[in-house]
């Protein structure tokens, strides 16, 4: 598995203190076959790789774990994060009936996920729904949604034949008005290839019933014709989601990982077999342990790092103690606050943060500024971390530009720093950490 091999590649550099580039561009080599092999479109793999490179590079390599399970565990992150992080629900807060619509070519899953979705809103969520079938083309296909509402227990709307679907789509909207219905369901048709036609009446079926959400169905096993399937559909009509079928077969992830990124939006279900509850959230977790193959790696690296963090935070506290306080503190602090859920968690959790919360908001100060700062101090060399005040004119224009920021945002952070050291010496002459607590106690 790609884990297996990028241990192999970095567990020969063990012992070593940080990762060098040469290691981590000849694991992102294995990195990049490996994503190729799993069907992952080629600019999608570019991007990825580039995105780790520059976050794997000069990674201190934390006791306890091998260089390898190291960067198998950043690689792990990234496409976590590329696969949209968490789950997304549903999105149904609108003025019911509110209207899912589902579109996808022939045979890609439409149907079927259409009686799952409704099938999991009346079981789990409560919802009063109804399914309206709009495949004219397909002989049976509005049969078919009736059996399998049938099945579910989920209502679907009466046939007449020889109606056109922008007609049903009315049609449908009427009686979810009047039967008070909660969700509205809209089956699309499908064809065997994306054409003008699927995409105009789509457009149409869109116009007149105002979805809120609009699902793109697609079969993971096809892989790149899945990128291009979403890529033609993206383009043409306003999606809000995927739902991933098939993926009870062998795909190994690659059309997820596409998806996202070429639809910008985020995989809402996986599909997972043909019976009726076989769907579930789509959780980016388990497509990218799949993509890697690994066993437990993850959790593993997470209690060396949390080990570190223990002694990160110890380290700082004695500096603290002595009235030191450098960027390299800062930047400790920056990323232990990042990592306690962002500002807005911490001042939940500290009495007296209130007001400091308040300002910080009053100024304009949210979460992207952790963010910004952070970057900045990795701008600047080990020197300048250690002494800020070599930061000069000259050299603020540097770390400005190479974190992408305003060399006012750099004076903006060296300020921040002073006040904070400053701080820190205040402390010290109350009796150290131990007074402050009492005076907080
Ligand atoms: P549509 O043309 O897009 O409406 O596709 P259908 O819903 O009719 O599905 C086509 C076929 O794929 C049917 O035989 C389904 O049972 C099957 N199918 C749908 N979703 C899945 C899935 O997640 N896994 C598997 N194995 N089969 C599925
Ligand atoms: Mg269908």
């Amino acid at each position: 598995s790609l884990s297996d091999r990028l241990s192999g590649v970095f567990d020969r550099l063990r012992g070593r203190g940080a990762l060098t580039e040469d290691d981590v561009r000849a694991a992102m080599r294995e990195v990049r076959i490996a994503l190729l092999e799993a069907d992952v479109a080629l600019p999608v793999v570019r991007r990825f790789i580039d995105a780790v490179t520059e976050q794997a590079i000069g990674q201190q390599v934390l006791r306890s774990v091998t260089p390898g399970q190291q960067v198998v565990k950043i690689v792990h992150d990234a496409l976590v994060e590329m696969l949209g992080g968490g789950t997304s629900d549903l999105d149904l807060a609108a003025t019911p009936p509110v209207v899912i619509m589902m579109v996808g070519l022939q045979g890609s899953g439409k149907t079927t996920s259409t009686a799952k979705i409704g099938k999991l809103l009346k079981e789990k969520q409560g919802k009063k729904v109804l399914m309206a079938s709009l495949d004219v083309n397909r002989p049976a296909a509005q049969e078919q949604l009736a059996v399998l509402g049938g099945q579910v227990g989920v209502a679907t709307l009466p046939i007449v034949p020889g109606q056109q679907p922008v007609e049903i789509a009315n049609r449908a909207i009427q009686a979810a008005k009047l039967q008070a219905i909660d969700v509205l369901l809209l089956d699309t048709a499908g064809r065997l290839h994306v054409d003008q036609a699927l995409m105009d009446e789509m457009k149409a079926v869109a116009a007149v019933s105002s979805p809120r959400e609009t699902l793109l169905v697609v079969d993971s096993l096809t892989g790149q014709d899945a990128v291009n399937v979403a890529q033609s559909f993206a383009g043409e009509v306003p999606l809000t989601g995927v739902v991933l079928t098939r993926m009870d077969g062998d795909a190994r992830g690659g059309a997820a990982l596409s998806m996202r990124a070429v639809t910008g939006k985020p995989i809402k279900f996986a599909a997972t077999g043909e019976k009726l509850d076989a769907i579930e959230a789509f959780h980016p977790e388990r497509v990218a342990s799949r993509i890697l193959g690994m066993g437990d790696i993850v959790s593993m690296v997470e209690k060396a790092a949390a080990a570190v963090e223990v002694e990160e935070a110890e380290k700082l506290a004695q500096r603290m103690a002595k009235g030191e306080f450098d960027m390299n503190d800062l930047r400790t602090q920056l990323r232990q606050m990042q990592r306690m859920g962002g500002l807005g968690a911490l001042a939940g959790m500290m009495p007296g943060m209130k007001k400091a919360k308040q300002a910080m908001a009053a100024s304009g100060m949210d979460d992207r500024v952790l963010l910004h700062m952070d970057a900045i101090i990795g701008s600047m060399t080990p020197k300048e971390r250690a002494k800020p005040e070599l930061l000069n004119a000259k050299r603020k224009i540097r770390v400005a530009k190479g974190a992408g920021m305003q060399v006012q945002d750099v004076n903006k952070l060296i300020k921040m720093h002073q006040e904070m050291a400053r701080a820190m010496k205040q402390i010290r002459k109350m009796g150290g950490l131990k007074g402050l607590a009492a005076m907080f106690g």
